[in-house]
């Protein structure tokens, strides 16, 4: 393996990362003095080690922001657009870091990671723009007297907890928006990948954000940043993206002081091949919807449903295209695969695979853990899943691809139902009667058609059923950090 990337340059970009809290318009310390190491999971060799917030820490955080929320709610939305617009600038002309510290912290091959700093900057650009577009009402009573005046306003200071899996995008996906509309925040990024937000935030400083409108405090500990703060009054928002099963904690948790929540939480993605599908492409769109961030993501392709006529085409396919990738350090040129963020993270998936075996699948290729350094996990295809298997009810997070069959179309949609998810499902048809068809029966906030991936900042992301509440991006995701005002107007 070749790699584009010499030793040097890796010091040299560490060194550019801000190890500190950021709080108040400051780099500081941990108050326990404390730090904690990242590591690199291709090698499991320290990174950097940086500040390990504490929950006095957090509140110092959440201090900051009440008291610059006032003053940053009346700013004018140009002024905040333009400092979006300006960060979108300057992570553009910085691609290459932010792309080089994603691979590094969290694992994806590099040239994911510049896809992914694609993506996350769009959100700046996105909202710079929907800053100035953040539209009320006026309308007169049915009754004919009296004026009705409706107004949007920030909700107030946020906290924002973001998972380790993008690093950069689901940053932007929620920090953006809490700019555009006017909110103060503390974020709370993942142990596994703070570099990424931690470099993120050094950016929007340069880009103009005011002392006190957005803190960092990085932790080892999650609950303890999270806990004192949501229990505060002055809080108004919690927004996580992470596991379902974190999210109904924190749910419950913002009850106490009826925080407004948006959640973005756990998927399970069907992936519906009808007999009718181009299989080309639907191997294409499979490949893309199972292998983006080495299966690591909410809207990963979970269970393959192919027509019954069409399925030994499709897997054969499928399989030759899997066993065809190259698994190894994100920074290796013939690198298409990385590792899985931790030892545990790839003991969970092969106790899957192995669980599927026992159930009756049938391994097509891959099936096993890459011996070596890191935590990588073979490319594997299953084949002849039992629809009732435990492999088809679990978020995989891996590299996994079950494959099972369906006779009719009631059946797929009644199989792709079968899960307590319901955020990202993919169909591949060429009939688009049937592509409306499925759209209305299928229970899922987000449904690809023909396409392997769907993510963008222009669309509204979100789920239905235990996968979450909200949505981020598009216009919907400015308005999940506004409150709406009514003003009754008595005509003179
Ligand atoms: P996680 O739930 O373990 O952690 C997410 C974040 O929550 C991290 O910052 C973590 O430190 C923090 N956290 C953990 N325990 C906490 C607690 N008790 N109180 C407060 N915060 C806590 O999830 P993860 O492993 O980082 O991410 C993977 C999960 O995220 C998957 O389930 C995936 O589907 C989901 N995800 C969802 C979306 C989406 O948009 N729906 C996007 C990406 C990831």
């Amino acid at each position: 393996m070749t790699s584009a990337i010499t030793a040097e340059r890796e010091a040299e970009l560490l060194a550019k990362v801000p190890t500190g809290l950021f709080i108040n318009g400051e780099w500081r310390a941990s108050s326990s003095g404390k730090t904690f190491d990242v590591e690199d999971p291709a090698t499991g060799k320290v990174l950097l080690s940086i500040a390990d917030g504490t929950s006095e820490d957090a509140m110092a955080a959440l201090d900051a922001a009440d008291a610059v929320q006032a003053s940053w709610a009346r700013t004018a939305p140009r002024e905040r657009a333009e400092i979006l617009r300006r960060a979108f600038d300057l992570v553009t002309e910085r691609a290459e870091d932010f792309a080089l510290l994603m691979t590094l912290e969290m694992g994806k091959p590099l040239a994911e990671a510049r896809g992914e700093v694609t993506y996350g900057a769009e959100f700046l650009r996105w909202f710079s723009e929907e800053t100035v577009r953040d539209y009320g009402r006026y309308l007169t009573t049915p009754e004919g007297k009296n004026k009705i005046l409706v107004q949007r306003k920030p909700v107030g200071p946020c906290l924002l907890i973001t998972p380790w899996n993008f690093p950069l995008a689901m940053a932007t996906r929620k920090i953006a928006p809490a700019i555009a509309a006017g909110c103060t925040m503390v974020i709370k990024p993942a142990k596994f990948t703070p570099l990424t937000t931690q470099l993120f935030v050094a950016t929007l400083i340069e880009a103009g954000v005011p002392a006190g409108v957005v803190n960092v405090v990085s932790s080892s500990s999650a609950s303890s940043i999270s806990g004192p703060i949501m229990k505060d009054s002055r809080l108004r928002k919690v927004s996580f993206t992470g596991s379902t099963a974190v999210g109904k904690r924190l749910i419950s948790d913002a009850a106490n002081n009826v925080l407004r929540t948006s959640m973005e939480l756990g998927g399970n993605a069907p992936f519906l091949v009808f007999e009718d599908a181009d299989l080309d492409k639907a191997v294409e769109g499979a490949m893309a919807a199972k292998m983006r961030n080495m299966g690591e993501a909410c809207t990963a392709a979970n269970r393959f449903l192919v027509h019954e006529s069409v399925a030994e085409e499709f897997t054969a396919k499928f399989a030759a295209a899997m066993g065809a990738l190259n698994t190894g350090r994100g920074t290796e040129t013939e690198t298409n695969v990385g590792p899985l963020i931790d030892s545990g993270a790839r003991a969970d998936v092969h106790a899957l695979v192995e669980a599927a075996v026992a159930q009756g699948a049938t391994v097509a290729t891959g099936g096993a853990a890459v011996e070596g350094d890191g935590y990588f996990y073979a490319p594997t295809v299953l084949s002849n899943v039992p629809n009732d298997a435990d492999i088809l009810l679990s978020e995989i997070f891996g590299p996994v691809a079950p494959v099972t069959t369906f006779s009719s179309e009631e059946q797929a949609i009644k199989l792709a139902n079968a899960s307590e998810y319901g955020l990202a499902s993919y169909v591949y048809t060429r009939d688009y009667a049937r592509m409306f068809r499925v759209a209305e029966q299928i229970e899922f906030g987000m449904v690809g058609f023909n396409a392997g991936v769907i993510s963008n900042a222009a669309a509204p992301f979100g789920g239905v059923k235990q996968s979450g509440l909200g949505r981020e991006g598009g216009a919907e995701g400015i308005a999940e950090y506004t409150t709406t005002q009514y003003i009754g107007i008595a005509d003179p």
